[in-house]
């Protein structure tokens, strides 16, 4: 029989996944020499460009321990929040996870908010130290904090690795105790097939490709296939392994991480954490499958040009295909023409999510607010979700409005309690306790509104704690608030674009803070533009972003006259036009600049 460990690293962002990952496949020579390249497994070209792993990455490599060889499936995953939905897909798929904590930074939020994901899940946990090389790191405090973490997540301690994924130092001693820690997989390779799909992508010719974790029996290519939830019948075209590029194999079998191709081209059919059986020899029970992800920030996304607007259908339905987690549905507005709402896990996934449409689509979009869901009571008793400003109802017909709360975890350094406990004043919330973790690191629990983290906060919690703050949230429950709709307009014309919904105590703070950050990020205009916040019609805020006058002659040498009048008259009359529209354009990034 096969010798198989699967493992996952888990972390909280930039604490090593990715590099500690190019150290095993250095090791295992799963990837040649002159190929290898940083963070190896961010495959995505934004990915490397903004060096943060956006998708989990799953590899196969061989290795050899005490003299027996054995297959490693390796599972590198995302580290940010806004994709913890993504680890918890790959801690279903393994039997143990290595534990990786920044020496320098210590248990950060995601650290804690990961592991305990994980020891719910009763994986075997490899607790490491990474980056001993920096002389700023603190192992000894590290050490502390992991173990503090683990007894209170009743989990038995052992030994913490000591490494450095950029040197190399422990690399050789952390794999070989994953071998010996991490428990084989079961290997029921005579049961009726049971393959958990724990990812999926998509490929114009083959179709769906099913990341899958063979849970028992086996399957090779031929074999007719059934899949369980949607009770949908194909026939297995190839299966395979990672490499991490797909490498074709004659079959997969219990305890392995590979791929299946089964011909499915709606991604409906073949739905992350269904169950793959066999059509003629099906398995009585399929695996328990995963939680829907909860979309939290909804924005309506319309193209410039309305008609493009097939071609923005196109490139969500594409993108879904990758990203189980998103979420839209036509919706037009009578200003900005046919759009979809869109529903994302966070702030940095929007990001992520209209800059790929931005260049793998060419797609020029017109984004709104983004917002969390409102849960709105009518008189007449009907309950609504509404995610955007202008479905909002009238005042005059509704009950009440409700929004949802998170119970929010901040970990920082003692010595910043102060500064985060004067940001937690500028949010709406109630405070709950703080706890030590550590002799160095304290917990603070308190409980916001979604809507007052989504935006700025993570950046100001940064801000005010040179960088070591860190948070993680769940969303526990709905409560009531009383709701307005702030009209932003820029050259006397409302943008709807800019409008949101904010509870009405708040609507003139809000209006001047918007208008101010407007005024910041507006770009340079031939104009002046008055940029004001009104509700209900009143205006609350008021600012001008002052005309920047381009030199549109610049580029003309010398006394050429004519040319110079000629350009100069060009501009006067691109003014009034202009100013006649009343329209000042806003670009994606611009409108994610003041969504910040
Ligand atoms: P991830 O977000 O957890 O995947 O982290 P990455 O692997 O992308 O690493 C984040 C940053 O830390 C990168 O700039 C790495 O080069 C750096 N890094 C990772 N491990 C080490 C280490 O052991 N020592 C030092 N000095 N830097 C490291
Ligand atoms: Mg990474």
């Amino acid at each position: 029989m096969k010798k198989i460990r699967n493992f996952v690293i888990i972390a909280h962002i930039d604490h090593g996944k990715s590099t500690l990952a190019d150290r095993f496949l250095e090791l295992t020579h799963a990837v040649e020499k002159r190929k290898m390249q940083e963070q190896y497994l961010d495959q995505m070209e934004l990915e490397r460009e903004r060096g943060i792993t956006i998708k989990m990455q799953p590899v196969t490599m061989a290795y050899s321990v005490d003299g027996e060889s054995y297959t490693l499936n390796l599972i590198d995953t995302p580290g940010h929040v806004d994709f913890s939905y993504e680890v918890s897909r790959s801690l279903a798929a393994v039997e143990g996870a290595i534990l990786l904590v920044d020496a320098t930074k210590g248990i950060q939020a995601q650290t804690v908010a990961h592991l305990t994901t994980a020891i719910e899940q009763k994986l075997k946990i490899i607790p490491v130290i990474n980056k001993i090389d920096l002389p700023q790191s603190e192992p000894d405090v590290a050490e502390e904090e992991i173990l503090n973490l683990l007894l209170s997540l009743d989990y038995d301690i052992g030994d913490v690795h000591r490494i450095s994924a950029k040197t190399g130092e422990g690399i050789k001693e952390l794999l070989d105790d994953v071998v010996r820690q991490v428990p084989a997989p079961e290997q029921k390779t005579e049961a009726p097939l049971r393959a958990l799909i724990f990812d999926s992508m998509y490929d114009d010719y083959q179709g769906v490709i099913s990341h899958v974790r063979i849970v028992e029996g086996k399957i090779k290519p031929g074999d007719d296939i059934f899949f369980m939830a949607s009770k949908e019948k194909s026939e297995s075209k190839e299966v395979g392994i990672f490499s991490p590029q797909r490498i074709q194999k004659d079959g997969l079998q219990a305890g392995d991480i590979g791929y299946i191709v089964g011909g499915i081209k709606d991604i409906e059919l073949a739905g992350i954490g269904d169950t793959i059986t066999l059509a003629n020899n099906k398995s009585e029970s399929s695996i328990p499958g995963y939680r829907q992800p909860q979309a939290v920030v909804f924005s309506t996304i319309f193209t410039k040009e309305d008609s493009n607007y097939e071609d923005l259908r196109d490139a969500l339905e594409k993108l879904k295909l990758s990203d189980a987690a998103l979420y839209f549905e036509p919706e037009s507005s009578p200003v900005l023409g046919r759009g979809f709402k869109t529903g994302f896990l966070g702030m940095l996934h929007m990001e992520i999510i209209l800059e790929r449409m931005r260049r793998e689509y060419g797609l020029e979009l017109v984004v709104t607010s983004p917002s969390v869901a409102y849960n709105v009571a009518m008189k007449s008793g009907e309950t609504i979700t509404v995610f955007t400003p202008s479905q909002y109802p009238d005042p005059s017909i509704i009950e009440g409005a409700q929004e949802p709360w998170v119970f929010l975890r901040i970990i920082v350094q003692p010595e910043y309690m102060n500064n985060v406990m004067n940001l937690l004043k500028t949010i709406r919330g109630l405070y709950k306790d703080t706890e030590y973790i550590g002799s160095d690191r304290i917990r603070i629990n308190y409980e916001a509104p979604l809507a007052d983290i989504i935006s700025d906060f993570y950046d100001n919690l940064k801000n005010t704690t040179s960088g070591y703050g860190s948070m993680s949230y769940e969303i526990t429950g709905y409560r009531p608030v009383d709701i307005v709709k702030l009209d932003i307009l820029l050259a006397g014309e409302p943008v709807a674009a800019l409008a949101r919904m904010v509870p009405k105590d708040y609507a003139e703070k809000e209006g001047r803070k918007l208008a101010e950050k407007i005024k910041n990020v507006l770009p340079a205009e031939q104009f002046a533009v008055a940029i004001q916040a009104a509700v209900g019609g009143k205006i609350v805020a008021r600012e001008t972003r002052s005309a920047m006058r381009k030199d549109v002659t610049a580029g003309l040498y010398g006394g050429d006259y004519t040319r110079k009048r000629k350009q100069l008259e060009k501009q006067k009359k691109g003014k009034k036009r202009l100013k006649e529209q009343g329209k000042v354009d806003l670009d994606t990034d611009t409108l994610m600049k003041i969504f910040q």
